[in-house]
């Protein structure tokens, strides 16, 4: 590649990932303009009451919601560990501000109002325009189509160098296959849909899943409910028991038929009447607006080929991608990853040969399915995050991740899974939290000298 000082690059999405694309693209000397279909910056913390038609979001021409958060919702991080690496997530006495370690939806989208203030982001964002179609010319240039959601049905199409991909992957359901479940009378819903309990009041509802939302969804549940049942693929055949402190949540294994005369069967012949099925089953990638030719594909939830879950090899570095791993503190990761592709358009740093950047992604899918890791699972960064963070971290010259940060995300895991009812208000690192903000404290002190 030869070495360029300014790309003109579009960015699609202004939520955390968006953002932190639009700081660090500008910090590099690029000229940017994030697209945004919403009307205000932040993704998926815009928390909005409506709900979908569609309960289980299944019916491609619904009107979609971008948001899949409940009212209720606290972060599942603490925000010491959540927090951009650059502005960290501390909490603010001033005005009506939510002070917790894990606060609740409503104070991370302040946060990153904060953020987009403090580095001019928003004059960089083109609100209520939706991209509909992003494609390469011939000549190497890309083409960004979108329409302003005030500008009538006018398509608008405009040229860019690079396209940085930021639209978040918690808005298309993933639903569970049930055998049967077509004739099966009662409702269902995708967690995406869900925002309070109360329709849930005197229902029995068995709701499927083990993630955070699972967790919280089903307590919350639980208290308007005449019954809860969890069936999960993580909880055993044998073992039917009630939910320690709950005496009408039941865990059970995964649902082995729904049936027309409204009963849900499990393994053994067991079976109970239901009104809902509550799939809180995740999410699928999904890019409605990209035609790479067939080059990237979206396989089983792999989206690939893609060197480190961010370049095509054969488009890299014009095309990419922030954003994609799950399992992970996600707005440190997003930043590092917008470092690279930032210092990588500008010729600042330098990516491998096509060759043998396809060769590595071959390498990581060889290696996958040997440890027969299944393909949805490419991006699930469970236990290496922190090595591919500091990897990038190396590549832009960066610091590497901070130690406190590592032992709070760790100790956080453990504490949920001792604690899932009570880790938001208990928790045993507060020495590593003190170590946090002396790490905060010294970083608003050098602020202010430079
Ligand atoms: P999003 O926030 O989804 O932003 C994508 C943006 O792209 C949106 O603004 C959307 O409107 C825009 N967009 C999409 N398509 C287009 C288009 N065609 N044209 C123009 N604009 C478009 N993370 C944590 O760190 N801590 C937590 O506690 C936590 N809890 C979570 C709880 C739930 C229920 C969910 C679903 C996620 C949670 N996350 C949490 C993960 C969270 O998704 C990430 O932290 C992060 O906010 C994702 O940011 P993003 O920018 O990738 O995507």
């Amino acid at each position: 590649m030869s070495p360029v000082t300014a790309c003109d690059v579009a960015v699609i999405g202004a939520g955390a990932a968006g953002l932190a694309a639009a700081r660090q693209l500008r910090r590099e000397g690029h000229n940017v303009v994030v697209f945004e279909k919403e009307s205000q910056i932040g993704g998926i913390w815009v928390y909005n009451s409506a709900t979908e038609p569609d309960p289980l979001g299944l019916d491609p021409t619904r009107p979609i919601i971008h948001s899949s958060l409940y009212s209720s919702l606290r972060t599942n991080l603490p925000r010491e560990t959540m927090g951009f690496r650059e502005y960290p997530f501390v909490a603010k006495k001033t005005g009506q501000r939510d002070l917790r370690r894990f606060p609740g939806h409503v104070e991370v989208l302040e946060y990153l109002k904060d953020y987009a203030n403090e580095f001019g982001l928003s004059e960089l964002v083109r609100f209520e325009t939706e991209v509909s179609r992003v494609w390469r010319r011939e000549g190497g240039k890309w083409e960004v189509r979108f329409r302003k959601r005030s500008g009538g049905d006018e398509d608008v199409d405009e040229d860019f160098d690079a396209v940085v991909v930021c639209n978040g992957h918690y808005t298309e359901p993933r639903i569970a296959y049930i055998p049967g479940v077509d004739r099966w009378p009662g409702k269902q819903i995708h967690s995406h849909n869900y925002r309070v309990p109360e329709p849930f009041q005197n229902k029995i509802v068995v709701l499927i899943g083990s993630s955070a939302s699972a967790v919280d969804i089903s307590r919350e549940i639980a208290s308007v409910a005449n019954e809860v049942h969890i069936a999960s693929w993580s909880n055993s055949n044998e073992e039917s028991g009630t939910l320690p402190g709950y005496d009408n949540v039941w865990l059970r294994p995964m649902i082995e038929s729904a049936n027309e005369d409204g009963t849900i069967s499990f393994p053994h012949g067991f079976k109970i009447s239901a009104d809902i099925i509550l799939h809180c089953t995740g999410y699928k990638y999904h890019f409605p607006f990209l035609d790479t030719q067939g080059i990237v594909t979206v396989d089983e939830n792999r989206v690939g080929p893609l060197y480190k879950h961010v370049f095509p090899p054969s488009l890299a570095p014009w095309l990419s991608f922030v954003g994609l791993p799950w399992k992970i503190a996600p707005f440190p990761q997003f930043e590092l990853q917008c470092e690279w592709i930032a210092g990588i358009l500008s010729g600042r740093i330098s990516l491998p040969s096509q060759n043998e950047m396809m060769k590595d992604v071959e390498a990581f899918y060889d290696s996958l399915q040997a440890s027969g890791v299944p393909k949805r699972y490419t991006h699930n960064m469970t236990g290496y995050q922190f090595e591919y963070n500091d990897w990038l971290a190396t590549q832009c010259g960066a610091p590497k991740t901070e130690e406190w940060r590592k032992k709070i995300y760790h100790a956080t895991s453990l504490n949920r899974k001792a604690r899932p009812e009570t880790y938001r208000e208990e928790w045993e690192d507060e020495d590593l939290v003190l170590q946090a903000y002396q790490d905060f404290a010294k970083q608003v002190s050098c602020k202010q000298v430079s």
